[in-house]
């Protein structure tokens, strides 16, 4: 079995291969990684690609990379993981749904892409959306998802001609921006599906953030799937390329028990084994903390013409 390929990858903002700064080299050997090893996700965890940094706009990302088709791939194979999340999940992003009614949203025709089991399909149902639809590559997350959820979701990945343009009100991206091979042909995707007013809602991770910048490589943001790492400012200009306007970007705070906070401290396994069975046993556990965890939200609209 041969060695993957590798290619180069392009800034999406200043659409240019070179003029980037390293700023971690690849911690793998990729002439040790097939794709047999790849595609079935057998991968260690921590691994990343080289990273960079462009010169011209700042824009971070992996460079080179395993062809889109290997990723597809890795993805559409990929474990549902986050289940036990999705209460606190389903608290956060429905908090920002609510909050496009400031930007004018119509609680019409919603798209999430990246939709995992659809649980967010289900807390926009909820908080009154007339209409859902998921994309999602991974079979497994759809296995998962509701009976009434699952008719609402399409197993791919998001690509031209799976709706008719003006299609929809709000299109929203959670976690799934950075990991987003050519996010440039994304918006343009979504700026055609977009009704004339409509709204994108992002909340991906935030390279920018104090987290990001102290914990720099061992960020658990480098990763082997994030493409791209975002800033505020990088998406902003990104977006508007693609003839967005920003209705609001800045820090995400997302809402987490504080079982599940403990388990993301830096703690030796001997403290942090007792500490969490005390927090999984008590009502302490369960107290919910509304926290800056590294996260960026920003909100796009398509103007009127
Ligand atoms: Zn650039």
């Amino acid at each position: 079995m041969p060695a993957i390929d590798l290619h180069p990858t392009r800034c999406p903002i200043c659409r240019t291969v070179d003029g980037a700064r390293q700023l971690y080299p690849a911690n793998f050997d990729p002439q040790a990684l097939n794709s047999e090893v790849f595609s079935a996700r057998r991968l260690p965890d921590r691994i990343h690609f080289r990273l960079v940094r462009c010169l011209g706009c700042g824009l971070v990302r992996s460079d080179p990379i395993a062809d889109t088709e290997l990723l597809s791939e890795l993805y559409a194979r990929s474990d549902f993981t986050y289940q036990s999340q999705t209460q606190d999940l389903r608290r956060t992003y429905g908090r920002y749904l609510d909050n496009l009614a400031g930007h004018g949203a119509v609680k019409g025709t919603l798209l999430e892409i990246g939709c995992g089991n659809g649980f967010f399909l289900d807390e926009a149902l909820s908080r009154g959306y007339r209409e859902v639809h998921g994309v999602e590559p991974s079979a497994a997350a759809i296995e998962h998802a509701d009976a009434r959820i699952r008719p609402h979701i399409i197993r791919d990945i998001m690509r031209p001609g799976l709706f008719p343009a003006e299609t929809f009100d709000v299109i929203c991206l959670f976690q799934v921006f950075d990991h987003i091979p050519d996010p440039g042909a994304l918006l343009a995707e979504c700026f055609a599906l977009l009704k004339p007013a409509g709204l994108m809602l992002f909340i991906n991770h935030n390279v920018g953030a104090v987290s990001a910048r102290l914990l720099g490589r061992l960020s658990p943001i480098v990763d082997i799937e994030h493409t791209y790492l975002y800033s505020s400012d990088t998406m902003t200009r990104l977006c508007r390329l693609h003839g967005f306007t920003i209705a609001a970007a800045g820090t995400a705070f997302n809402t987490y028990s504080l079982s599940y906070l403990a388990r993301l401290l830096p703690l030796p396994a001997v403290g942090k084994k007792p500490l969490l069975a005390a927090l999984d046993n008590t009502r302490f556990g369960r107290i919910r903390l509304t926290v800056p965890l590294g996260n960026l939200r920003l909100v796009a609209r398509k103007e009127l013409k």
